[in-house]
């Protein structure tokens, strides 16, 4: 059976018999709900009253052509952009007739509109009368709307409105049914990203852009999710759009965007006038309560995003916006406002963005080495392959600025599998410069990464395009924050498939930040890598105690250690004493381009 298609009705609260607020069953009632409903039943269509409330919302949601009918309109009534009009009673009064009926937008399916409009016509007066009278059964009677029905007339009416409608559009069915579906957020009711595109042209322009504020609010959902499971999310979301709602005073366009993140277009009195509307906001979202949880200052940030800042296009507003709220976010500044500062950046990971795929085919992206050596002679046993990147525009950029970029969104993988697959060409190059190679190259991969489903195939598939030994291949897992215990329950699985294979996997920055204890009992690895924070304590009792404890522990579970950030001597001479396996820092060497590495490693042993 195919999907009933979504129509978005805008109802009057107020027109008694015919359509009126229920606040006991919270719903719209009266002859023209019960008309619909029939109607919707029988020709595969679901009617959705948005909003349903005592206020009457029509004509601004008419203005944001968020529904496709306004309802219960009376004879002299306009609403904007309606592209038509059906008549569904007529009273007779004083001598004028007045019509009571629909408005269609412009995004109502031209099938449903025909359809609606046939059935109305075959609709005898005998059905309207009953319906009048069992919408009003009970309801003491009110003068003004006790009407004498002629249905025939409505009907009349409306086929020769229908008609023209029909001629006046014709563009395809499906796509019209498609297209209101996708303007609202099935979840929370809310415009989608697409809705909020549209209503947003609709609304700014030239002479008003300067009235108007993007507010972003972004929500980190990890916590939400591992604490309460992945079910709590969509609770949480209609939270928070309700709390957005109920905030809402006029004109507001509440969306949510295809990121999960909420956007409200409000006109302000000025940036901290947003921002203190924002924060309100906010603070009452942060009350929701998870299994005895509540989201943190740095899980629930907003950004403020003026509208007069610069002249940015609706996209890239909307990213703005959502980049500062996370900086705001990470900063724990729960709502900030974006500056010409922080468009810089943002500009800057705009185009970073748009320049990866760019990159990575024209070959900008380089790989550089920097050997590690073994502690008991420092012969150099491998090296880490890292990333820089030669971007046309803006010279050689080290990791830090576009790795937490690419993790922040999502899209790191396509880079680490590129890098994955140069370390494989290495390894075999040197295999046919130098017999077999006794050379270890270890590949940085972010968890998040290693936290998708299809990684360990995709990873599997550039392997086996390479000849060298399998055991010479480590794989870095890096901490780009935590993982889901969905993600990583996905990541133990990948792991496991990884070194089925014979690649050996470490655990980087060990001691540091996110990888714990708890990762050596959860997954199945072969190596860590001590992190520099450690090396550098080791001058302090407390600091060797705690490096000892680590690789007596590695130790135990067969694991190698390998330190890293190692400068000075001294470190050298402690990590010695503590039985670490290997050393990797600038004492030893700098990371050197992957060609440069190659000569030095590929000479007769
Ligand atoms: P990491 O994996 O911890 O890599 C080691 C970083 O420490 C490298 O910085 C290296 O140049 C630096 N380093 C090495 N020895 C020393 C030392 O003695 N002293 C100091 N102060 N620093 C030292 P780099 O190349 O800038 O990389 C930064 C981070 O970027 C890496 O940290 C890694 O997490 C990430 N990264 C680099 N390439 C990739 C990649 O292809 N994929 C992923 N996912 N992450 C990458
Ligand atoms: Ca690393
Ligand atoms: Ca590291």
């Amino acid at each position: 059976m195919q999907d009933s298609i979504l129509i978005y009705v805008a109802g009057n609260p107020e027109l008694y018999p015919l359509e009126y607020y229920d606040a006991d069953t919270e719903s719209y009632q009266g002859a023209i709900p019960a008309l619909l409903a029939d109607f919707a039943a029988s020709h595969g269509y679901e009617i959705v009253y948005y909003e349903p409330g005592r206020a009457d919302n029509r004509a601004g949601l008419a203005e944001k052509m968020q529904v496709d009918v306004i309802s219960g309109v009376v004879s002299g009534e306009s609403f904007e952009n309606t592209a038509g009009t059906l008549t569904l009673f007529a009273a007779d009064g004083d001598g004028d007739t007045a019509e009571y009926g629909l408005a269609f937008t412009s995004t109502a399916p031209e099938s449903f509109i025909g359809e609606l409009s046939a059935y109305a016509v075959e609709r005898s007066t005998a059905d309207v009368t009953a319906e009048l009278l069992a919408s009003s059964a009970g309801e003491p009677a009110r003068d003004e709307y006790l009407l004498p029905v002629t249905a025939g007339l409505g009907a009349a009416l409306c086929l020769a409105v229908c008609a023209l409608i029909a001629v006046l559009r014709r563009g395809s069915k499906r796509r019209r049914a498609a297209d209101l579906e996708r303007r609202i957020d099935p979840c929370t009711g809310l415009l989608n990203q697409f809705g909020l595109e549209r209503a947003f042209r609709e609304t700014v322009n030239e002479g008003n852009r300067a009235l108007y504020y993007m507010l972003c609010f972004h929500f980190e959902l990890g916590h939400i999710e591992r604490v309460s499971g992945p079910g709590e999310i969509p609770r949480f979301q209609r939270f928070a759009a309700d709390v957005l709602r109920r905030r809402a005073g006029n004109g507001e366009i509440m969306a949510r965007g295809n990121n999960g993140d909420f956007f409200v277009l409000r006109r302000d009195t000025g940036a901290d006038a947003a921002r203190g509307w924002a924060l309100g906001a906010l603070g009452e979202i942060r009350t929701y309560t998870y299994s005895g949880a509540q989201l943190s200052g740095r899980d629930a940030s907003a950004g403020v995003y003026p509208l007069a800042a610069k002249q940015h296009d609706h996209e890239q507003i909307l990213y703005h916006a959502r980049q500062c709220a996370m900086a705001a976010g990470r900063e724990d500044l729960n709502a900030k406002i974006c500056g010409a500062e922080q468009c810089h950046i943002c500009e800057e990971e705009r185009e970073l963005l748009a320049d990866l795929e760019h990159g990575l085919e024209y070959g900008e992206f380089q790989l550089h080495i920097q050997f590690f050596v073994s502690a008991e002679d420092f012969s150099i046993t491998g090296g880490e392959a890292l990333s820089r990147w030669q971007h046309p525009r803006r010279g050689l950029l080290g990791p830090d600025r576009f790795i937490p970029l690419l993790e922040r969104e999502g899209r790191i993988d396509r880079l680490d599998l590129y890098n994955l697959d140069k370390a494989c060409a290495f390894l075999q190059r040197l295999r046919d410069l130098r017999g077999g190679n006794y050379f270890y190259i270890s590949c940085n991969f972010s968890r998040l990464s290693f936290s998708r489903p299809e990684l360990a195939d995709r990873c599997r598939e550039i392997i086996e395009r390479y000849d060298f030994p399998r055991s010479e291949l480590i794989i870095e897992i890096t901490e780009s924050g935590l993982i889901s215990p969905n993600a990583a329950e996905q990541m133990s699985a990948n792991l496991a498939a990884i070194r089925a294979l014979g690649v050996q996997v470490m655990f980087d920055d060990f001691g540091m930040g996110y990888s714990t204890f708890h990762d050596l009992q959860d997954f199945p690895m072969d190596g860590l890598k001590l992190d520099k924070s450690l090396v550098d304590n080791l001058g302090t009792e407390r600091g060797r105690v705690i490096a000892d404890g680590i690789i007596r522990t590695g130790h135990r579970l067969g694991l190698a250690v390998l330190a890293e950030g190692v400068e000075q001597e001294w470190q050298v001479d402690e990590l010695k004493k503590l039985h670490c396996d290997l050393l990797q820092g600038y004492l030893f060497s700098v990371p050197i381009p992957a060609g440069e590495a190659m000569e030095r490693v590929s000479g007769p042993r």
